[in-house]
């Protein structure tokens, strides 16, 4: 018989399987195989921790936002938001769905080319773009989400060098009843800004306006903020077509859509309180139609979303390195995931599932990454089942943002492996050797 792993003992009040004033328990169920192919299995072939990405998840989700947005409008179009997930495999996924890219610089944007995407099918946003990032855009034909008054005057300078008319849009930020308003980037829509910068496109023709751009914020928890948001730009599209006869080509309504993960502090879980596609896609397109934009020439609506469409395509599979108690009698995990390759535990109370059933019993421990330093912590306070050393569990919701936003900081990144539609395995992402690192530092000769 196995040797039970020794817990101090400790009192502590009982509570499964009764219900309390709350309602019933906390149970965490075990999540012992992601798209039937068994953790266990995963770690022993790839190693511990490892990023997991179920290309079913990815298809089955984009196919919901395009049936959501295609039932209640004629023409649209998604974006790929690269810095949500850059790996080349994801993006292919997006790409084989039809989405676009969307970039937010010359590194994402010359990833996207590499990906085999159509210079005229890349969306080139973000307030730093030099001036050879522009002639690049031009020359291939892409759409160039102007961002302030220097970048505009910058393009008409090179369209005039280059005797070409770059497409244009301008990001147009506006108050839409959430606080707080993003209203760094673009043009401001209340104070006049935005139609002032459209005028002077519209006059100085060596650009071509070819859209209307805005991105609200991101995880926004209101349907609303984009009914208005819609209608703010529809209205600037209906002036357009009023005082210059011109009809924009498309209405790019950005990202920002939540996914199903829980905002640190919320009351209740995320997958219970965030609107679906369907409420965002009326809030939309509803405002686009009921606006006074002329119905025979709607528009193109474009979509930049992200995180909605990968956070639950993405785990993150790991092992407990040790238990112990704080100070104050509290209950501690140790575990081989960390801040550096979990980025968004910053803002989310992941779900961490055991990768087999254990216990009932549940009891308040705060998860510790691996790195020597005390902001490495997956979850402050999370009603976990005792896992002992070694044991292995598994993180949901994690495939937006952090395969972008991980850093290579005390140790190496594991490997990404994606998972097909018919379940064989693929590394997307190798895990990092020494080598792979120490390649680009130099030394100088006296300390050779
Ligand atoms: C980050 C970003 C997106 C994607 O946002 P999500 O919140 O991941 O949907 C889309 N458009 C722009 C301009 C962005 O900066």
């Amino acid at each position: 018989m196995e040797k039970k792993p020794f817990e101090r003992p400790y009192i502590k009040k009982l509570s499964a399987g009764m219900p309390s004033k709350f309602g019933m328990p906390v149970r965490i169920d075990a999540i012992s195989s992601i798209d039937e192919y068994p953790v266990e299995d995963l770690i022993e072939k790839f190693g511990s921790p490892l990023y997991v990405i179920s290309e079913k998840n990815i298809r089955e989700t984009m196919a919901r936002a395009k049936q959501a947005f295609a039932t209640r409008y004629p023409k649209v179009q998604f974006a790929w938001s690269y810095k949500t997930n850059y790996l080349n495999a994801v993006c292919r996924v997006f790409h084989q769905e039809g989405s676009w890219a969307e970039v937010v610089s010359r590194f994402e944007y010359d990833k996207a080319l590499h990906n085999g995407v159509n210079g005229s099918q890349i969306i080139f946003n973000g307030p730093d773009k030099t001036d050879d990032d522009l002639e690049c855009a031009i020359h291939n034909d892409s759409f160039i989400h102007i961002d302030h008054f220097d970048e505009m005057y910058a393009i008409i300078d090179i369209a005039g060098k280059l005797n070409k008319k770059p497409k244009v849009a301008i990001r147009v930020n506006m108050d839409t009843g959430v606080f707080p308003m993003w209203d760094r980037f673009g043009f401001n829509y209340e104070n006049g800004e935005a139609w002032d910068a459209i005028n002077r496109i519209m006059i100085n023709e060596k650009l071509e306006l070819a859209g209307l751009h805005t991105h609200i914020g991101t995880y926004m928890l209101s349907a609303n903020a984009y009914k208005v948001a819609m209608a703010k730009l529809a209205d600037l599209a209906f002036r357009l077509e009023k005082k210059f006869g011109v009809n924009l080509k498309y209405i790019d309504i950005g990202g920002g859509f939540a996914s199903k993960n829980t905002l640190k502090g919320a009351y209740l879980p995320g997958k219970d309180t965030v609107p679906t596609f369907d409420e965002y896609a009326e809030a939309i397109t509803s405002a686009l139609l009921n606006s006074e934009i002329n119905p025979r020439k709607l528009p193109v609506l474009i979509l930049e979303t992200g995180r909605a469409l990968i956070d639950d395509a993405g785990y993150l599979v790991g092992t407990v390195i040790a238990n112990k108690r704080l100070s104050d009698g509290r209950r501690a995990t140790i575990v081989d995931i960390g801040v550096n390759l979990m980025f968004t535990s910053f803002w989310y109370e992941h779900e961490i599932h055991p990768a087999k059933s254990s216990s009932e019993h549940l009891e308040e421990s705060t998860i510790y990454g691996p790195l020597c330093m005390n902001i490495d912590v997956l979850r402050e306070a999370i009603a976990f089942p005792i896992l002992k050393k070694g044991d292995h569990f598994v993180i949901k919701r994690i495939g937006a943002y952090n395969m972008s936003q991980w850093m290579q900081f005390i140790t190496l990144r594991p490997n990404v492996v994606l998972i097909d539609i018919n379940g064989n395995d693929h590394i997307i992402r190798k895990a990092e050797k020494l080598e792979d690192i120490i390649a680009s530092e130099k030394i100088p000769d006296h300390l050779a």
